[in-house]
């Protein structure tokens, strides 16, 4: 029987009542063996996440002001859960030491890496099992990157010895022993770090959702689920904003095709997300896994006669807006025009002075520029080496009367791009996924 490692977000541990559902979930399935919590997240739309007052406190520690009203609610969170649960664990001295180390100046890895560590301790005692401090088992090199190829040694001959542990999430340690963090939300990727290092058979992450939606739900109504998708959908979806799962977390279990899959603890029957490897099976051809966008990017686009012939011009532009420092998103061209799309976030003030080195390193006939525009990727394999999937989707803009600015599409077939005027997303998001997921019809009777 293959092993699961199963992560547990901050809303499913923030408090007593969820570490009961937790337990319940780990205990309805043996082969959960390896666990890994994140920090007590908020248990209601106004309450704080336990990482971001550890945060507050660092930052006040920093300015020599008083934090102790802030870890006084930190302190209080946890004992609560503590004696709810009718722990005899006794969190008390190992508190008293982290509020006197952040006193004493400890640096904001090691102060938000708490939550985490804390958490893990509550999680470990109320299940039974071993408590393993990631700082011991997940491994970042001296300048503070992490290091796959040693956590991967260490960590699976450490786990190999326990049948069953609890794994803190968000953190590990450098070679002399200081603790580093990965970026917000990183418990993700400790607990696909750990389904990798165990060579588990699936990667559980139990969230607040019952997995990703087809659409935003605030842009279309009641979006359906989407219950498999590969790796290389999701990275689509993904890069164009949509997200429950931390984009970087991905790749230590995708590298080792191990399944993971997105769970509700507030509604474990649902079946979720599960993202898988592509197998080489097409999905139903001519259906789509879903439609993600994103508001704020600008276009550039350049007319120069005789540009197709002209040898280096494309490499001319591109190294205008390199020694900028500017990335960009799509690059659609005609036999004379070229597009730049780049996000707003990039240009920042700099748009004046790209334009004036455009004009003096390329000379072109003729520059304009196009601002507000939004990115839409409608993705899904079930798209590739079907014929009719383009001319669905742009009949359903045109027939909202929405003007296309940009179209981008891969070769692979699995992702289609058009660029809209940011006043048509919203309409563009519901006509297209309308035009591959008709609404649901009542029943005549
Ligand atoms: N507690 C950390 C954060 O809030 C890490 C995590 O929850 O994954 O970012």
């Amino acid at each position: 029987m293959g092993i699961k490692v199963a992560k547990f977000g901050g809303s499913s541990l923030a408090d007593a009542a969820q570490f009961r559902k937790v337990r319940a979930i780990i205990e309805a399935d043996p082969t959960r063996r390896y666990i890994i919590p994140s920090a007590p997240g908020k248990r209601d739309k106004d309450d704080y996440k336990i990482t971001d007052l550890l945060y507050k406190c660092h930052a006040l520690a920093q300015e020599q002001r008083c934090f102790s009203a802030v870890f006084n609610l930190i302190k209080e969170r946890y004992l609560t859960i503590c004696r709810e649960l009718g722990l005899s664990l006794d969190l008390g001295p190992e508190l008293a030491e982290i509020e006197a180390r952040i006193k004493a100046g400890a640096s904001a890895d090691y102060t938000a890496s708490r939550g985490e560590y804390l958490n893990g301790q509550i999680l470990a005692a109320y299940l039974g099992f071993v408590f393993v401090d990631a700082a011991k088992v997940i491994c970042f090199d001296a300048e503070g990157r992490f290091d796959a190829e040693k956590t991967h040694a260490i960590l699976s001959q450490e786990l190999s010895r326990y049948p069953q542990a609890v794994i803190p999430g968000f953190y590990g340690s450098t070679p002399d022993g200081q603790i580093r963090t990965f970026t917000r939300g990183g418990s993700d990727i400790t607990g696909a770090i750990v389904a990798r290092g165990v060579n588990a058979s699936l990667y559980e992450n139990w969230t607040d959702v019952s997995g990703f939606l087809m659409a935003d739900p605030r842009v279309v109504k009641q979006p359906k689920p989407i219950r498999e998708i590969t790796y290389r959908e999701l990275r689509e979806l993904a890069y164009m904003g949509a997200s429950v799962l931390h984009e970087e977390a991905i790749f230590p279990v995708r590298e080792a095709k191990i399944p993971i899959h997105i769970k509700n603890t507030n509604d474990p029957d649902a079946p979720g997300t599960l993202i898988v490897s592509d197998n080489g099976n097409l999905r139903t051809p001519g259906s789509i896994t879903g439609i993600a966008g994103l508001k704020g990017f600008t276009i550039i686009a350049i007319e120069k006669t005789l540009m197709h012939s002209e040898l280096g011009f494309g490499r001319k532009l591109l190294s205008v807006i390199e020694d900028h420092g500017i990335s960009f998103e799509h690059m659609p061209s005609g036999i004379d025009t070229i597009s730049l799309v780049i996000a707003d976030s990039q240009l920042n003030n700099k748009l004046d002075q790209v334009l004036t080195d455009i004009e003096r390193v390329c000379q072109p006939d003729s520059i304009e520029v196009f601002h507000d525009i939004a990115l839409i990727a409608t993705v899904g394999l079930g798209m590739a080496y079907t014929p009719g999937i383009a001319a669905k989707l742009f009949t359903a803009l045109a027939q909202g009367g929405i003007n296309v600015r940009m179209i981008d599409q891969g070769s692979s077939e699995i992702n289609i791009i058009v660029g809209v005027e940011n006043k048509d997303f919203e309409e563009a998001m519901r006509r297209i996924y309308y035009a591959f997921v008709p609404p649901e019809t009542e029943p005549v009777c």
